[in-house]
């Protein structure tokens, strides 16, 4: 397709849609159709980036002192605009990022819920006040906004782990500088438009694109920037976490090696059921995707017959077509990773399906691979340890529950784990005994709640502070603790 000024997308920057200062744009490519560009993104510069930052600062005191029903008003109205628009804008989604539409339309809708959470939870987001003895004394603990904060998103919910970063920072009062990801930054785009739409004052929201090595660095180091929020790979959150200045807040949301346990009292049918919706759907590129099945020996073989079957069932195709279970990878990088990762599992494990680069039908223009499942899968193999982001599923046989906690636990990262069984005892001693920051029983490893706290444990997080529900509000506030005298 050839693109025209109007597949252009600016910068926000000090309530401007603006071009970079660098005159350069890079393309946005659609995973499931490589000569389909999307829409093309300003390349911006550090200087584009040190705009940004100073516009957020300029802006932080009259934000601050903003009545908190106006700072609501407009999270509402940006609420309004997604849910008009959520058609739209899932169709963007899909086109840029490869999910099925209906996922898509249901995280467009998910993060205007999130928004107009954030919009009457802020409102009764306050202090404390502490009994004491002296009558002629009030003691109360306040909080405020920290001042610029800068959040960083990946592609792969590129529409809703930013709602729920931005939407807690500005109810509570902060500016922000966001810098989607390179691979989905339309999404961004279109949650930026919407509050800009909702009412937002110049400064107070700046969106900018560009590779993180030109734009990271000023985002993140900066002196005005006082908190960062992060999602993405362990590798650069633990690098900008040792750049970052000791003051700087940091919530930075990372990897994960999510293990499911099947009990041999498990329903089985339940268990491929969670199997395949924690491992496969969004192509395995969930970061609390299931990619370890840690199986009881006498219901290995039963587990896998049934997986095997509903597996080889699953309909892939463009996630534009209605029906399709499995859509492309988001990304060229994220295709070579996953046929990489499954070169190794052939050489480590024994693979029992997928694994293939698709290409007939017209997938050859996208980057299409079967659901993969491997067994005989042993601690310390690398398809068993490093994250893939795929749609690849590890097989590994346990004795009991004891040795499956073992094997679960066995890992540096600690995001979502599942169990499935019956019997009330593991019910009961599963969250105390596994290392995950969220733990799911009898459900799938994949899906969190917009009013709970979510955030891992390990090298999942930083576990400083959670994201989502109340917790996500007091990342974005600082306390003072006053005694005030008549
Ligand atoms: P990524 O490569 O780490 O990139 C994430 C974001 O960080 C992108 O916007 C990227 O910009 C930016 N970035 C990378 N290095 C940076 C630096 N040094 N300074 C500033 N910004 C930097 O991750 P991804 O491939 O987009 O996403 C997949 C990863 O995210 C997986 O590991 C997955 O587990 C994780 N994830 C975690 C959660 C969670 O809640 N724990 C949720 C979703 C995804 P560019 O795009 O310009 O490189």
């Amino acid at each position: 397709m050839t693109v025209g000024q109007q597949d252009e997308f600016l910068n926000y920057i000090d309530g401007e849609w603006t071009r970079s200062r660098t005159g350069r744009t890079f393309d946005n490519v659609n995973p499931a159709d490589t000569g389909d560009i999307v829409g093309r993104f300003q390349a911006s510069s550090a200087e584009d980036a040190r705009a940004a930052v100073a516009a957020a600062a300029a802006a932080f005191q009259a934000w601050k002192r903003t009545p908190i029903s106006r700072r609501a008003a407009i999270l509402n109205r940006a609420a309004d605009h997604l849910e008009a628009n959520a058609e739209a804008i899932a169709g963007e989604l899909t086109r840029e990022e490869g999910k099925p539409l209906n996922l898509s339309k249901d995280e467009v809708l998910r993060s205007a819920q999130t928004l107009r959470f954030y919009a009457v939870e802020g409102q009764t987001f306050g202090g404390e006040t502490f009994p004491q003895d002296d009558p002629e004394m009030l003691v109360y603990m306040l909080r405020e906004p920290l001042g610029v904060v800068t959040v960083i998103s990946p592609w792969n919910f590129p529409v809703s782990i930013p709602a729920r970063k931005i939407a807690p920072a500005l109810i509570t009062g902060n500016t922000v500088v966001f810098k989607p990801s390179s691979d989905a930054p339309l999404s961004g785009y279109r949650l930026a438009e919407a509050l800009v739409k909702g009412g937002l004052p110049k400064g107070v929201l700046n969106f900018i694109t560009g590779s993180a090595g030109e734009i990271g660095p000023t985002i993140t180091e900066s002196a005005p920037v006082r908190a960062i929020s992060f999602t993405g790979s362990t590798r650069a959150g633990e690098q900008i976490h040792r750049a970052v200045p000791m003051t700087t807040r940091t919530q930075m949301e990372l990897g994960g090696k999510n293990p499911l346990i099947v009990m041999e009292d498990a329903d089985l049918d339940k268990a491929v059921d969670l199997t395949i919706k924690g491992g496969f759907s969004l192509s395995g590129q969930a970061c609390t995707g299931t990619s370890r099945v840690l199986v009881v020996s006498s219901v290995r073989a039963a587990y896998t017959e049934r997986l095997l079957a509903r597996v080889k069932a699953l309909k892939i195709g463009s996630g534009m077509t209605p029906g399709m279970d499995v859509g492309p990878l988001a990304t060229r990088r994220q295709l070579e990773t996953v046929l990489g990762y499954i070169d190794v599992g052939k050489r480590e494990a024994t693979l029992l399906c997928g694994g293939e680069r698709l290409t007939a039908d017209g997938m050859d223009k996208g980057f299409y691979v079967s659901p993969a499942v491997f067994t005989d899968v042993m601690q310390g193999m690398r398809i068993a340890t490093e994250e893939i982001f795929g749609p690849v599923i590890a097989i590994i046989e346990c004795a009991d529950y004891a040795d499956a906690i073992a094997k679960a636990n066995d890992t540096d990262y600690g995001l979502s784990a599942a169990i499935v069984t019956s019997n009330p005892r593991h019910i009961q001693q599963f969250a105390a005994d596994i290392e995950s920051g969220t733990v799911k029983i009898n459900r799938t490893t994949t899906g969190n709640l917009v009013n709970a706290p979510f955030g891992g444990l390990k090298r999942s997080s930083t576990s400083t502070f959670r994201e989502s529900g109340r917790a996500g509000l007091e990342f974005y506030t600082q306390t003072k603790t006053v005694y005030r005298g008549c």
